[in-house]
């Protein structure tokens, strides 16, 4: 057996930099799922990064459009909705997509990225979300959401990487030597969730969140008007909100919260 002694362990550092990462698959997924929220965390000061995960070049519906052309495309609309919203710091990892895997690479892609920026909390897709489908009987012209493979990998993929991996000091080892220290996470927000348990009031960050969105013209899809729909959307959550947790708010964006380390209150102390 290894012989141990406590001045060479490694304990994962507790204290965040970052206020939130949101990690989307595709570009334009951060701003449906988490936009409103982003933008009124920025307004309190705090820091928010985006991770894109993939290269979004399957997103179109002209097959002869180059690839490069798209994906640069559609990082310009990235960053001019981040910029709308008033998010510090983009990353995008390129993985090719609608073929987003949970791997050892991508794993490692955001075990580096969560050591690197240190959020108090990360906010992804719900692997859990596969199928969202109203009973055929109640709305028999309504057709089922099958949730995007790339969500359900991304979701995964930042579930693995947040545990064991991101606070570990055996895994990736290579990273230490670049200075990337094992980190904690404390909190988890998934978004689109069926397990939904957070409202967050973003009255004042919804209009944001709509303009963000319209700056991915590559996305727009002809009649559909986004900026009913999110709002729609959004008025629905709020009376959920009211129902189930008697908050009042206007426009709400929901989560499934999971809590993954609760800080002493001495620590709480200390980082202030
Ligand atoms: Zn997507």
């Amino acid at each position: 057996m290894a012989k141990r002694t406590p001045g060479d362990a490694l304990p994962a550092i507790t204290t965040p930099d970052y206020e939130a990462m949101v990690i989307g698959a595709h570009p334009d997924d951060a701003d449906v799922g988490a936009g409103a929220t982003s933008a009124l965390w920025v307004r309190q000061g705090k820091k928010v990064v985006w991770v894109i995960m993939t290269d979004g070049t399957e997103g179109s519906e002209i097959p002869g459009l180059s690839e490069t052309e798209l994906m640069h495309q559609r990082e310009r609309e990235q960053r001019q909705a981040c910029e709308l919203l008033g998010i510090q710091a983009v990353e995008f990892l390129r993985f090719p997509d609608g073929h987003l895997a949970n791997t050892e690479v991508t794993r490692k892609a955001l075990v580096r990225l969560m050591r690197q920026y240190r959020p108090r909390l990360v906010v992804t897709h719900d692997p859990e979300q596969r199928i969202i489908a109203p009973d055929p009987d109640e709305q028999p012209d309504a057709t089922a959401y099958l949730n995007h493979p790339d969500h359900r990998a991304t979701g995964n993929i930042v579930l693995d990487a947040l545990f064991p991996a991101v606070g570990n000091p055996r895994a990736y080892r290579e990273l230490l030597v670049e200075g990337l220290l094992p980190y904690r996470v404390h909190e988890v927000y998934f978004f689109l969730s069926s397990k939904k348990n957070t409202y967050i009031d973003v009255s004042e960050t919804m209009e944001l969140k709509v303009k963000a969105l319209h700056c991915h013209s590559t996305q727009s899809h002809g009649e559909f008007s986004m900026t009913e729909w999110f709002l729609h959307y959004a008025v629905k959550m709020a009376r959920e909100a009211s129902v189930r947790k008697g908050l009042d708010m206007q426009y709400a964006e929901e989560f499934r919260r999971v809590k993954l380390y609760v800080p002493s209150k001495r620590e709480e102390i200390e980082a202030v």
